[in-house]
């Protein structure tokens, strides 16, 4: 297969954590006889230095025109300013925008090994295996927003949650057709006992499961959904969640993992590329990190397991992303670990390090 994927590193550790998974990605393309050609484009804080804008055009119509997009983080300290008018996050939110990408998927398995890393006891997580779907184009991150002061003096903000069945329906389906290739399960979160936006999301993905009888839907609060996701969370199977409460909870859900840095994702829209496959951006869950950016230290499992991702559902390339997920797998059990995984007085390998042991498990050299 020949294949164009653009690279946003992006900024704090997204360019360590890129160079990982790009250097899996050439090991992939040796191994199976693949050809994947990448272009490098400036997306976040980087592009407001060079470019004067979170989201150069460049690197939007690179986007569009590419089979996949694969993204390290943005932000950082230097353009926290939260009164800029324009900051890395705006980037990442108006890319989904223009790539309508309105499923964010969000796979959380455990790997044995690493359950001592959890701060929760081995024994609630025997058996996790959730997909989180977060939907990304919506909500209340796009809705109408203000800030003023009124007559007195008072400071006022506001942000408007709003959802049309339609935006439910598209990602309660992508949730209900994953549940049937899985445990036959969706959750859905809501918090439809106040707002009303959740008492559409409600009924909307109520009428979604009436076409799926062999899944079982049932409803959780959000604030209800962060306490059963401590209390039991190898009881779900698919979830599935409006843009906000989807970022919360996934980022609840990563910590059962040990160590956020360890979760892949990918975002999805109903556009295909050159394959007939999805064109999704893919990215690891975890931020640009700037306390430990430029350490070196970075753990690239999230990334390197997003292009795993990117294999399955942008190129259908099933194997490829299989053997990358069970070279990281033995890589863990081999008891290899990033400074964030291991525990207190246990060595650590850096991000290079880390790469180069994935890299020898793939290519079936035992690392
Ligand atoms: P973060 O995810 O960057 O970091 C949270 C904590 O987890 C930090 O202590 C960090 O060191 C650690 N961590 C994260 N990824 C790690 C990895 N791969 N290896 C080891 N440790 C890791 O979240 P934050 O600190 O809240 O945000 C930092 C910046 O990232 C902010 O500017 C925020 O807006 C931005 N952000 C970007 C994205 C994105 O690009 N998709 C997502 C979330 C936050």
């Amino acid at each position: 297969m020949r294949a164009n994927i653009v690279v946003l590193p992006g900024d704090g550790i997204g360019p360590e954590v890129v160079e990982g998974a790009l250097a899996v990605l050439t090991a992939v393309a040796h191994h199976f006889n693949h050809t994947f050609i990448t272009s490098t484009h400036l997306m976040g804080g980087c592009a407001i230095d060079e470019m004067g804008t979170s989201l150069p055009d460049e690197t939007l119509n690179a986007c569009l025109q590419a089979d996949a997009v694969l993204l390290g983080a943005v932000g950082g300290y230097k353009w926290d300013n939260p009164d800029a008018k324009d900051r890395p996050e705006r980037g990442l939110l108006a890319l989904r925008k223009g790539l309508d990408l309105f499923a964010n998927l969000r796979p959380l398995k455990l790997y044995p090994e690493l359950m001592a890393a959890s701060p929760l006891k081995a024994e609630k997580l025997t058996g996790v295996d959730m997909l989180v779907i977060r939907e990304l184009t919506g909500g209340i991150y796009f809705g109408d927003r203000a800030r003023w002061t009124d007559d007195a003096g008072e400071e006022w903000g506001k942000d408007t949650m709003i959802y049309s069945a339609g935006e439910v329906r598209r990602v309660a389906e992508i949730a209900f057709n994953a549940a049937q290739g899985r445990r036959k399960r969706v959750a859905s979160i809501d918090k439809a006992n106040v707002l009303d936006s959740s008492r559409l999301w409600r009924k909307t993905v109520t009428a979604v499961a009436a076409q799926y009888p062999d899944v079982t839907l049932e409803h959780v609060l959000v604030d209800a959904a962060t306490m059963h996701l401590l209390s039991r969370p190898a009881s779900f199977d698919v979830l599935v969640a409006g843009n906000m409460f989807g970022d919360i909870i996934t980022d609840e859900a990563s910590m059962l993992s040990g160590s956020m840095g360890n979760l892949p994702s990918a975002s999805l829209g109903e556009a295909q590329n050159q394959h007939g496959y999805p064109r999704g951006l893919y990215e690891p869950i975890h931020g640009s990190a700037p306390d430990i950016a430029g350490m070196g230290i970075a753990n690239p499992i999230g990334t390197i397991m997003s292009v795993a991702m990117l294999l399955r559902h942008s190129l259908g390339l099933e194997d490829e992303a299989a053997a990358l997920e069970t070279a990281v797998a033995r890589t863990i059990s081999a008891g290899h670990r990033t400074a964030d995984l291991a525990r207190s007085g246990e060595p650590s390998l850096s991000t290079q390090e880390m790469t180069a042991v994935i890299v020898q498990n793939l290519q079936g050299k035992e690392g």
